[in-house]
């Protein structure tokens, strides 16, 4: 077992001193290959993020090609590199229809979502109404790590070591459907996560909200698919309560929903949007927040002589990182990858639904929006803990030659854009090949 100095992230170092960290040498399209050869499907696209599959040498060699001519030079002030000047225009084209205009750039989503809280307030600041400063976000939310984004989030466990956080962050309830937490008891959906957002803005004060924060589908958080009208209700009400928002973009961004984002997947055109992930396939790293017309216009129309938004990372608009992005939205667009993650969203919905149907006993929610997917699941004998069972199922799935990403009592999906429904099929029945021989051993056990 190799030992290392590296500390990982969210990594249990424990474990990793004992095990061995796992270690990926190679990809190709939707399958990863560690050193002992052996190959996986990769389910979780290496962190929801590689929509264009692996080892795409047009990538590649978008990376060269820019790292010869100009690896690198400093955007700030008036500086600007041709690849970013590009990909901001691209990126505009694309969202005109999402109600985009300008797009600022960064590494990573944390620094996108920070960038995107930031920004919010320096707005109202700007448009004479300093007092709206709180953010609006929802209970499992994933955001990021830095402090601001760190705020938003919703994961409880990932904010409480670093406490106390950023004042003025109001958590409301995610629309859950399989564990909603405001009418559990209701024979259908109230929509009470819906007036839950419109009352906390009215108990804090809309004079004192800058905006509310939401992925599209919760990715990290569970893969919580909302239901089909909820993102407009909410952008409604933010709407009618001048409430800015932010669509955290950095999952759903880029083709994963079946359409190219998912706030137009849900029919909605938000202040600002967050990407990353999605945006380069991860060949190299970015991130990028975009805003309306009317977000840019007021730092325009500010005034004054030193720099409107004091606010930059210095490898923002990276030229490297933007030819990665370039390519890759070529090959999202040429290969129409949000069409496929629709169709194999099907596929993957459907696979999910017959693996419910086997194990009745086992699987508590299966659905699929696009190709993010979900597998909630419970131990019938009640001998194990959501979590306990998720990492047995993972374990077993990884053994049949398929890499998921358990998460609290959920096994979530999300493959590269580029799999064939072979491929979805063969992911999806590592599941249920795993549930079959845990069912097989607690009957043992039980007899
Ligand atoms: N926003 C969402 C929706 C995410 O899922 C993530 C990461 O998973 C982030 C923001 C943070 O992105 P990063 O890990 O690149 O900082």
């Amino acid at each position: 077992m190799a030992k290392t100095a590296r500390w990982g992230p969210y990594t249990n170092m424990k474990a990793v001193a004992e095990n061995g960290p796992e270690v990926i040498v190679r990809a190709e399209g939707v399958y990863a290959y560690d050193e002992a050869g052996r190959r996986y499907i990769d389910g979780h696209g290496g962190l929801w993020l590689v929509n264009v599959g692996y080892g795409r040498r047009e990538i590649v060699d978008a990376i060269a090609r820019q790292a010869e001519e100009l690896a690198w030079f400093d955007s700030f002030g008036g500086f600007a590199n041709r690849p970013s000047m590009r990909l901001a225009d691209r990126l505009v084209d694309l969202m005109a229809p999402d109600g985009m205009a300008h797009v600022f750039f960064g590494n990573d989503g944390s620094e996108a979502v920070e960038t995107a809280l930031k920004i919010a307030r320096q707005y109202w600041k700007m448009r004479g109404r300093a007092n709206k400063y709180k953010f609006i976000t929802r209970a499992r939310a994933y955001h990021g790590v830095t402090f601001g984004a760190l705020s938003v989030q919703g994961v409880t466990a990932n904010r409480v070591m670093f406490e106390p956080l950023l004042p003025g962050v109001v958590h409301v309830a995610a629309p859950y459907a399989t564990q909603c937490s405001m009418h559990p008891d209701a024979p259908v959906c109230t929509f009470a996560c819906v007036r839950a957002v419109e009352d906390a803005i009215v108990t804090q004060g809309p004079d004192t909200v800058a905006a509310m924060i939401m992925e599209p589908v919760q990715a990290a958080g569970g893969v919580i698919i909302p239901p089909p009208s909820y993102m407009a209700q909410v952008a409604e009400i933010c709407r009618r309560h001048e409430v800015l928002l932010i669509a955290d973009e950095v999952v759903t961004g880029f083709g994963r929903l079946g359409d190219w984002f998912g706030s137009r997947h849900y029919g909605v055109k938000p202040d600002m949007m967050t990407m990353a992930k999605g945006l380069t396939s991860g060949y190299l790293p970015m991130g990028a927040t975009a805003v309306s017309e009317a977000v840019f216009s007021a730092f325009v129309e500010g005034g004054g002589s030193g720099p409107e938004f004091r606010h930059g990372n210095t490898y923002s608009g990276h030229p490297v990182a933007a030819a990665a992005a370039l390519a890759n939205i070529d090959i999202i667009e040429r290969e129409d990858l949000p069409g496929n993650a629709r169709a194999m969203g099907e596929v993957l919905k459907a696979s999910l639904a017959a693996v419910r149907a086997h194990h009745p006993y086992w699987v508590v929610d299966a659905r699929a929006e696009g190709l993010l997917g979900r597998l909630q699941l419970r131990d019938p004998s009640g001998r194990r803990t959501g979590a306990d069972l998720t990492a047995a199922v993972a374990r077993g799935m990884h053994d049949r030659g398929v890499i998921v990403r358990p998460i609290e009592d959920i096994i979530t999906y999300s493959p590269p854009l580029t799999i064939n429904e072979a491929q979805v099929q063969e992911m999806v029945a590592a599941a249920d090949d795993t549930l079959t021989a845990l069912s097989a051993v607690g009957s043992a056990a039980g007899s």
